[in-house]
């Protein structure tokens, strides 16, 4: 369980990495008029790019259904009466299965949507850990 949660990008993060980006043999005001000359044509931009996305996407990726990285820890979800979850994936499917019934001309659509949510159901509650209870879940259906 974590005691602490991760630690979210800054500005200051990304300057570091910018600073830190190995710019051949430019400085910064050579890097500053290539980029307001020329910006399409600068070999190091994908790169730099990649540099900045590695740490958001460190950073900032959603944990996967399971992950603990963002629930509260045990001792404190022990003082708190945790509703019954529902994840918006599956509620908006539940919307979509009902829509199809009151549209039949447009029903095989709607189920084919209302399936890839369900398919994107997290699962559980990324802050309590409680599991979906959709009762058209995937998993209570036993597919
Ligand atoms: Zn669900």
């Amino acid at each position: 369980m974590p005691d602490s949660p991760p630690a979210p990008v800054t500005a200051e993060d990304i300057a570091e990495i910018i600073r830190a980006f190995p710019f051949d043999d430019y400085g910064m005001d050579d890097v500053d008029i290539a980029l307001h000359d020329d910006p399409e044509t600068q070999e190091w931009v994908p790169a730099l790019a990649a540099a900045v996305m590695a740490l958001l996407a460190d950073r900032w990726t959603p944990p996967p259904p399971g992950d603990r990285r963002e629930q509260l820890p045990d001792r404190i979800l022990a003082l708190v009466d945790v509703p019954a979850y529902t994840s918006t994936a599956c509620e908006l499917a539940d919307l979509l299965a009902a829509a199809a019934a009151a549209h039949p001309e447009h029903a095989g659509e709607l189920h084919e949507w209302a399936a890839r949510l369900r398919a994107r159901c997290r699962a559980n509650n990324k802050y309590t850990g409680a599991l979906c209870a959709s009762p058209n879940h995937p998993e209570a259906a036993g597919e």
